[in-house]
């Protein structure tokens, strides 16, 4: 059976520099006739996605925790990412009780990938039941590596927790598939969801970032773990849009969220 609702949880905006986000000459990055423009400063959005389906329900990533200034406070990103324009209606635990979920009421959460922005809630999902889902290859580097905290994977968000793993493309649920999307990390997953309503969408999370990412021609940015990989990577969700006309939600792209049917006013069918 096909989904029957999903909704998407605007969880509020970090504050970023945009060169983070997007490589691009004349917009992130100076000429020297812009050398005393200021820097761009962007409501980097985060966002979750709760999908409803006869087999069970599932929380795509679960955004940034609400104690971000004392625990990114090791790694140095609650100066570059602060997590400063979100309200008390916007924050992940009150966007699920909004809906009327609560962390014992979900089947599946996906962690598109493992970095401190989509997995800053997941541990409130463990005592739940909930199945806590990401994929092989983020597994391996997310527990693997020395210390704390590289690039932007911090293990304090993730660390005790059991993971099922996925590997490759993988129907979830009937109408809701993980796609491989290596790349921004080494296992970077995008989602793709079928409506009877709406039709296919894909939720890219940080394999594309913005549509001013997704191109054509694809633009870099600056947390890249193989640079091939991620042009590749876009290329693959580019193609499976195409086939399946499906809408492309990108992670972190502001003006798209906040154009979008935002729970709990509004859902897609
Ligand atoms: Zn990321």
């Amino acid at each position: 059976m096909a989904p029957t609702k999903l909704h998407v949880l605007d969880c509020g905006a970090m504050s970023c520099d945009l060169t983070w986000l997007l490589l691009k000459p004349g917009r992130s990055i100076r000429t020297r006739q812009d050398k005393q423009r200021p820097v761009e400063w962007y409501d980097c959005t985060t966002h979750a996605v709760l999908v409803e389906t006869p087999e069970g329900r599932l929380l795509w990533d679960t955004s940034c925790p609400r104690d971000w200034e004392t625990r990114w406070e090791p790694t140095g990103l609650q100066d570059f990412f602060p997590y400063d324009q979100v309200d008390e209606q916007q924050y992940l635990d009150t966007r699920l009780q909004q809906l009327g979920v609560g962390p014992g009421d979900l089947d599946y959460v996906v962690a598109s990938h493992l970095h401190f922005d989509h997995a800053g809630n997941i541990k409130d999902f463990a005592k739940g039941g909930a199945k806590l889902i990401c994929n092989d290859k983020e597994k391996e580097f997310a527990f693997g590596f020395d210390g704390l905290f590289t690039g932007a994977h911090l293990k304090t968000d993730y660390e005790g927790l059991e993971f099922e793993t996925v590997s490759g493309d993988t129907e979830l649920l009937p109408g809701v598939t993980l796609i491989e999307a290596p790349g921004h990390t080494p296992g970077q997953m995008a989602m793709k969801v079928d409506l009877p309503q709406t039709g296919s969408m894909i939720f890219t999370s940080d394999a594309v970032y913005m549509g001013d990412s997704y191109g054509p021609r694809t633009v870099a940015a600056a947390i890249v773990n193989d640079l091939t990989a991620f042009y590749s990577s876009v290329e693959k969700i580019r193609g499976i849009a195409e086939k399946s006309d499906a809408t492309v939600v990108f992670g972190h792209d502001s003006a798209q969220l906040r154009s979008m049917k935002l729970a709990p006013d509004a859902y897609y069918s």
